[in-house]
């Protein structure tokens, strides 16, 4: 009898494996993901969580299959949908009326929250405008019903996600938090496993979260002082310099050479305004300003708003590796200041599509013009390459992808 057992769940085991080569049926995917939840436990238990806690947390957990950036085998990969940042033109996801909505609440909340805002700045030297930006970006200023439950979503990223190893720190972190406290039900998170008012995925919550209003908790999840002062203090941690701008929007000659327009390559600001860059709404700049390195960066290319990005620019792009991030969140903070458009409109309204985008770096790579991700994004370093091309091959220097560019390429 025992001995007939065996054999069938020897049987079972050899058809799980197997089935989770080729395709993943629900029973099958369960088992393993089971299997893998259980071989998480001695990393949890250095960190001090209970067996209690990581059985309650993982008890009935199924992976979440619908979740983007995974890789399923046997099924084609999904795209991205939560991330608009690369398939929207700028123009659509840098938009008016949503400006127009934020900086309204925003300036209502500046108001509301003016104290704690003047403190975060005096002690993390990050404006108070900045963070309420981020908190308006990442929730809509809390507004936003965040979707999933966060140990779910690390769970399924780090099961079968494409950057298992960081989900996998994250899960671990995120019971963690459970054990330290956190109420399940308030683990409420985006498909990528960021929780609270500004977005902290759990390794970052036990880095930078830190209690502003003296509860003695630091809560990212309902107390809006401790939540921007976690944000600033996390923008501080990753190098923010008090009192320097985020970025300065410029308007570029005529003979612009949108092809230096790469993190790389940086000037003083006062460099580049000598090489006929202006600033905005005729924006005077200290000497202090006029002294900091940036670097060039035009989102379309020749066409559009043209930006220098200083130190701070890319601190905030470390929140989110997307300078359409960047761009929104700075705006948005300017927006709540001065309630001022960007001086030139942005102009573009049709964008390669990414498979169109991915061989148009093929192509610039094999030229040895290109040495970045192929990923499909048109990002600064795609259009400087691109820029790279035209000027080497006497065509228009705008650095902007259009399928004229990309079929001359291919010629
Ligand atoms: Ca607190």
């Amino acid at each position: 009898m025992r001995r007939t057992r065996t054999d069938v769940r020897r049987a079972a085991a050899a058809l799980v494996c197997l089935l989770t080569q080729f395709a993943v049926p629900a029973h099958a995917a369960d088992a393993a993901f089971q299997q893998w939840l259980q071989g998480t436990w001695p990393q949890a238990q250095s960190l001090g969580v209970t067996r209690a806690t990581f059985d309650a947390a993982i008890r009935g957990l199924e992976p979440d299959l619908s979740l983007p950036d995974l890789i399923v085998p046997g099924r084609p990969e999904r795209a991205q949908p939560g991330q608009a940042e690369f398939v929207q033109t700028p123009g659509e996801y840098l938009k008016e009326s949503t400006f127009d909505r934020l900086a309204a609440q925003g300036r209502k909340l500046a108001v509301e929250h003016r104290d704690t805002l003047a403190r975060i700045e005096r002690d993390f030297g990050v404006p108070g405008n900045i963070v309420l930006a981020i908190w308006g970006r990442e929730t809509s200023y809390g507004g936003t019903r965040l979707a999933h439950d966060a140990i779910r979503v690390l769970a399924t990223q780090a099961y079968t996600g494409r950057r298992k190893e960081l989900f996998r720190s994250e899960f671990l972190a995120a019971l963690k938090m459970l054990q330290d406290g956190t109420p399940r039900e308030r683990m409420r998170s985006s498909w990528g496993g960021a929780m609270g008012l500004t977005q902290f995925l759990p390794t970052e919550f036990y880095k930078y979260a830190v209690d502003f209003d003296g509860d003695g908790r630091a809560d990212i999840f309902n107390s809006v002082p401790d939540a921007l002062a976690s944000a600033a203090k996390q923008l501080a941690g990753k190098g923010w310099r008090a009192g320097q701008r985020w970025a300065y929007e410029v308007r570029a000659p005529q003979n612009a050479d949108c092809s230096v327009g790469v993190p790389e390559v940086t000037l003083p600001v006062g460099e580049w305004l000598a090489r006929g860059f202006q600033p905005a709404y005729g924006r005077k700049l200290s000497e202090a300003e006029r002294a900091e390195q940036a670097s060039l960066l035009q989102p379309e290319g020749a066409y559009g708003p043209a930006f220098l990005t200083p130190k701070n620019y890319f601190v905030i792009k470390e929140y989110n590796f997307s300078d359409l991030y960047v761009l929104f969140v700075g705006h948005l903070a300017d927006r709540i200041g001065e309630g001022r458009p960007f001086e030139t409109r942005w102009s573009k309204s049709e964008q390669l599509r990414t498979a169109q985008v991915e061989r148009m770096q093929r192509t610039l790579a094999a030229r040895g013009l290109y040495a970045d991700k192929i990923d499909g994004k048109a990002g600064m370093k795609t259009r400087a390459a691109l820029g790279a091309y035209q000027k080497a091959n006497g065509l228009k220097l705008d650095c902007w992808p259009t399928p004229a560019v990309l079929e001359h390429m291919q010629r």
